[in-house]
């Protein structure tokens, strides 16, 4: 078994509050959520970091995903955030790809 925390989600060792799936694509709630709606969408396929996707057809996913949950969230009219930390200095902590979508509260600009 990998020791990627999210690779074992898609595995299903570790089960998350799953709000979307289908054969590329996993979504879940964050634990630790930053809004009133905090989902992180990943590939399951593993890739590291953003600087790591290679697969056109697989970013256009994950991102008409996130527009799909922002909709059946409610937050796509009122508005939301979408993120990718990207390595260290960009913030990110788990090392397998995931956008977060961040919406149900006024964004501030620029983050910190
Ligand atoms: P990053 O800083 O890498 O962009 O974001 C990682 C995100 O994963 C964080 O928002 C953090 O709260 C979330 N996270 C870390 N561990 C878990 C977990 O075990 N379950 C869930 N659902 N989210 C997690
Ligand atoms: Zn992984």
């Amino acid at each position: 078994m990998t020791d990627c925390l999210f690779c074992k989600m898609v595995a299903g060792a570790i089960k998350p509050d799953v709000v979307f799936e289908d054969e590329n694509i996993l979504a879940f709630r964050d634990i630790n959520p930053q809004a009133p709606v905090h989902i992180l969408i990943i590939p399951k396929r593993h890739i590291a970091t953003l600087n790591d996707l290679d697969d056109a057809a697989l970013a256009g996913t994950i991102l008409q995903t996130a527009t799909k949950l922002a909709e059946q969230e409610g937050i796509a009219e009122p508005g939301y955030r979408t993120v990718f930390n990207c390595n260290r200095k960009g913030g990110q902590e788990v090392y397998h790809l995931h956008l977060h979508l961040l919406g149900g509260r006024q964004m501030i600009w620029p983050p910190g």
